[in-house]
């Protein structure tokens, strides 16, 4: 099913695949170890882990032991996050109420369909459906807890993707992570692009956009590591 680890306190699941399939994407490809349902609840059940991460790539991709697993790790008092794109709403709609807070990945502004096509593997079609489907998932989640997860890759997101991404995110986040493209092991070399970037002067301006309209901002990145709040 799934890759399994504990850090203090905290148990992280990772999922296998992901719809959008994006093209700097390592997390599709790292090595993992399979886990059944049975071992990854036995494993998360540990009274020593408080809070349980169901990351990348995306859960939902495997629904049906994802949201079963939720139900019964809630019914153990643990504190779980969830990670998604946001592509099946109705999964996430079955989930309400069993999770604490919610991580949608969004790659840029939501109108865009030529950017979510340069960066995913998504035709037109398919990426028309998959940003109706997020939509949906943002209003389902309304009530909740979200935070947004943006990864800012250069020449692909700008300082005017990231002010209308807030104005359109706007009552509906009220956190955003935004991390440095190539700073992390889940980044893949894309379109020449092999070495952390933007600078991190760069990072502190987008993440002060974004601060318009989401007011907890997290930076993260090569040597950042920083928190901007409203
Ligand atoms: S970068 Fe995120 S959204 Fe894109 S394929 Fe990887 S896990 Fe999926």
């Amino acid at each position: 099913m799934i890759s399994l680890q504990k850090k203090i306190g905290n148990g992280i699941i990772d999922t296998p695949s992901c719809p959008l399939k994006c093209r700097y994407c390592a997390h599709i490809s790292l090595p993992r170890t399979d886990s059944s349902y049975e071992k990854t609840l036995a494993f998360l059940s540990d009274p020593q882990l408080n809070k349980v991460y169901i990351g990348g790539a995306e859960p939902m991709s495997q629904k049906t032991e994802v949201i079963d697993l939720i139900k019964a790790l809630k019914r153990r008092g643990k504190e779980i996050t969830l990670k998604t794109t946001g592509s099946d709403p109705k999964a996430l709609k079955e989930t309400i109420g069993f999770v604490s807070r919610y991580v949608i990945e969004i790659k840029g502004p939501m109108d865009d369909v030529a950017l979510y096509q340069r960066l995913t593997q998504l035709n037109e079609a398919e990426v028309q459906g998959y940003l109706a489907a997020l939509k949906e998932s943002l209003e389902i989640l309304k009530d909740q807890k979200l935070r947004i997860f943006l990864r800012i890759i250069p020449g692909y997101v700008t300082e005017e993707g990231i002010e209308r991404l807030g104005k359109q995110l706007q009552g509906y986040a009220d956190q955003a992570n935004l991390v440095q493209f190539m700073s992390s092991r889940y980044d893949i070399p894309f379109d020449g692009i092999s070495m952390p970037s933007p600078d991190i002067e760069t990072m502190t301006r987008y993440g002060e956009v974004l601060l318009r309209y989401i007011p907890y901002i997290h930076l993260q990145g090569n040597g950042l590591d920083s928190v901007l709040k409203a």
